[in-house]
């Protein structure tokens, strides 16, 4: 029953097994392999346009790299104040751009709204030499706190910030699981709908270190190969980050892996809203369900050896009550590696707690 995070789950199967099949013989480094060059091809055709793809062994790196390549120095890049970007990658966006700043916006449920990003918009002169200067709106899909933006929402975002200039950065750790509960196109939930760069996960999804960085203008990407070599993120052994692209991505396996975890997240929120004093501060629409859990709860799931984390409940905006001190606001999260069965231990267990 662990619930802490999609990372403690390994690698799927089909996966394991291209990177032992990439094992034999030799193959030319740096990313110059025959594996990369098929996993970039494929990706072109599932996104259905030319691309600028780039393989990387973590999230925080595409992430980083990719507002890097988006903002100059002395830019800013804006996010949701509670995105991962600005609260869990240890300043790698700052470092790796040589300074640009994060410029939170809150919002509730994660996301940001448009009269949000119009109104930390407006508080920026530009041209005036004192502040930075808006270069990138990063949006986070799936968000922070578990919800999908629109294809409308992520719309309408794009336009304002293209409207004043700045690109669109999507870090996509959790594309697959929005985008099967979306139920679209890849190209429609990212290009057609305005973003211009995209952090493709994979790694959580059961790949065992891969993600993508997608610029759907190539022409935005000149510097990114600099970028990335500096950052100590262009790997040699490159054939295994292309052989575990090209095997998550053969015959709709991504998307495959996103619905199983989907479908036990939904299992596991429609468990949890049955069992009384359990609150669920927003809907389950990928694989996170957030819970504030009585603390008699608790304690019978941690008894019971469930792992999950507590969660700093966010500040501002949101729609449920905060935590009282009998409650306790914790995450869960599951994987494709998720069993329907420890889903039903961890209801019982729950179920189980003793009543005050
Ligand atoms: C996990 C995650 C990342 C990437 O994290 P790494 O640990 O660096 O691979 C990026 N964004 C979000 C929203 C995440 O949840």
């Amino acid at each position: 029953m662990n619930f802490a995070s999609d990372n403690t789950a390994g690698v799927s199967a089909p996966i394991l097994e291209a990177i032992r099949t990439a094992n034999s013989g030799s193959a030319s480094a740096y990313g110059t392999d025959a594996p990369t060059a098929e996993a970039l091809r494929r990706l072109a055709e599932i996104f259905e346009t030319e691309i600028a793809g780039f393989l990387v062994a973590t999230g925080t790196a595409a992430n980083a790299l990719a507002l890097a390549t988006l903002s100059p120095p002395w830019g800013a890049a804006l996010c949701h104040a509670q995105a991962h970007v600005n609260e869990d990658e240890c300043g790698a966006p700052e470092f790796f751009s040589s300074g640009a700043k994060l410029v939170g916006i809150p919002g509730a449920g994660g996301k940001i709204t448009p009269q949000g990003l119009a109104a930390t918009l407006a508080g920026f002169e530009r041209g005036r030499v004192h502040q930075v200067q808006p270069a990138a709106l990063s949006l986070s899909q799936v968000t922070e706190c578990g919800t999908i933006y629109s294809l409308a929402e992520i719309a309408a975002l794009s336009r304002i910030a293209r409207e004043a200039g700045l690109a669109v950065h999507m870090d996509g750790a959790r594309f697959a699981n929005a985008l099967v509960a979306l139920g679209c196109t890849p190209a429609e939930a990212s290009w057609r709908a305005g973003v211009d760069v995209l952090s493709f996960g994979a790694t959580k999804n059961g790949a065992l270190a891969c993600e993508a960085l997608i610029f759907f203008d190539p022409a935005k990407a000149a510097s990114l190969p600099f970028l990335r070599k500096r950052s100590g993120h262009t790997l040699s052994k490159g054939r295994f980050l292309g052989a575990q692209m090209c095997a998550y991505l053969e015959g709709g396996h991504w998307q495959e892996l996103a619905k199983a975890a989907n479908a036990r997240a939904q299992s596991l929120a429609e468990g949890l809203a049955a069992i009384p004093g359990v609150r669920l501060p927003w809907p389950t629409q990928a694989n996170e369900i957030f819970a504030i859990l009585p603390r008699r709860v608790d304690a019978a799931l941690k008894a019971a050896g469930a792992l999950y984390y507590e969660w700093p409940f966010p500040p501002a905006g949101e729609p449920s009550t905060p935590p009282g001190t009998d409650e306790i606001f914790v995450r869960l999260v599951t994987s494709f590696a998720t069993e329907e069965a420890e889903i039903e231990r961890f209801l019982g267990s729950a179920l189980g707690a003793p009543h005050p």
